[in-house]
């Protein structure tokens, strides 16, 4: 007698065929303890940092990190955004990138107040190009610290910088203040974003009272005005 599938009218062939081939249970996948399956960690965007620098250090994709996050423009995550990482057990140092604009504009303030610049960035000089800004300010007036940080350095040993500070700022970025007359940190000493940390003066290589300011990406200078906000430095 001939068997008819009813499924797809197929014929005997197809009822053999499953006869010979019976479907077997799905292997139940062990499951582990709940601790070794961690729902991720949160990573705080420091300057400089993009979210595929973020998806790739944190060794997940991009698209995930999107989702998970309900990014709408991924070129668009700012300094201090809070990104979710699906499956991270450890937050984890992510480097940065060197931004093209203003991209880290906001985080910085001016270190001289009503601060006029002397001499940009990449200005040439007599035997190289000009590694910050000069910053016009009068004798004694405060210099303050760009960024919160820490202090790394705080002295005159600096050939041409004269009395100098450089705070880390715990991602891979300096900022340096030098030509003060005075100094007002020591070295180890955390200090507030805003805070005063020297006075304008023109020690070392200087023809005027002025702030020489840097800033340094993994110890390599980057143009400092693409980092502080033009409206900010009218404000203040
Ligand atoms: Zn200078």
């Amino acid at each position: 007698m001939l068997a008819v599938c009813l499924l797809c009218a197929c014929g005997p062939r197809h009822q053999v065929s499953v006869l010979a081939d019976p479907p077997r249970a799905e292997p139940v996948p062990e499951l582990e303890p709940e601790s070794e399956l961690p729902p991720g960690v949160f990573h705080r965007v420091r300057p400089g940092q993009t979210l595929w620098r973020i998806a790739r250090t944190y060794g997940v994709e991009l698209e995930s990190l999107v989702e998970a996050n309900s990014i709408l423009d991924p070129s668009r995550i700012v300094t201090g955004d809070m990104i979710w990482i699906p499956g991270a057990r450890d937050t984890v140092e992510v480097g940065v990138h060197v931004p093209e604009g203003a991209a880290a504009a906001g985080e910085w303030i001016w270190p001289v107040r009503n601060g006029v610049v002397l001499s940009g960035f990449g200005a040439p000089r007599r035997s190289h190009r000009h590694g910050g800004l000069d910053i016009k300010g009068f004798a004694g007036q405060p210099v303050v610290a760009a960024r919160s940080g820490r202090v790394v350095y705080a002295g005159a040993g600096l050939r041409g910088y004269g009395k100098t500070v450089i705070l880390d700022h715990s991602d891979g970025i300096r900022s340096l203040y030098a030509h003060n007359s005075a100094l007002l940190v020591r070295v180890g000493e955390r200090v507030d974003q805003g805070q005063s940390i020297a006075r304008i003066g023109r020690t070392g290589n200087a023809t005027t009272e002025h702030c020489h300011f840097e800033i340094r990406v993994n110890d390599r200078r980057v143009d400092p005005s693409r980092w502080l906000s033009p409206a900010r430095r009218a404000a203040r």
